[in-house]
């Protein structure tokens, strides 16, 4: 009797799926066990972290800034020469 009733209760016994634990409360959402739940809490927020401070930084350095400067200069370049070549009004001229 005594060992049906540990085989009952280790049937109701909830198991954390990411870290194994038995019998620890389960997170409604997240499906696994407090620590877990928080560790993944932690591990979200910090990948998100690391892509807002990627997303920042690409603001101020980083090879689009650096390929919008070359296309910059190069359109610069080829239509000061086309200017020039065809005597075409500049930007300022035009307004
Ligand atoms: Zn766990």
């Amino acid at each position: 009797m005594q060992a049906s009733r540990i085989h009952a209760s280790l049937r109701a016994l909830s198991v954390c799926p990411q870290c194994g634990a038995i019998g620890v409360r389960l997170n409604r959402q997240s499906g696994m066990c407090p620590r877990c739940t928080e560790e993944a809490h932690v591990a979200e927020e910090r990948a998100f972290n690391e892509l807002l401070h990627r997303e920042a930084e690409g603001c101020e350095e980083g090879p689009e800034i650096e390929a919008a400067r070359r296309e910059y200069a190069r359109l610069r370049q080829q239509n000061s020469r086309l200017m020039r070549k065809y005597g075409l009004k500049g930007k300022r001229e035009r307004e």
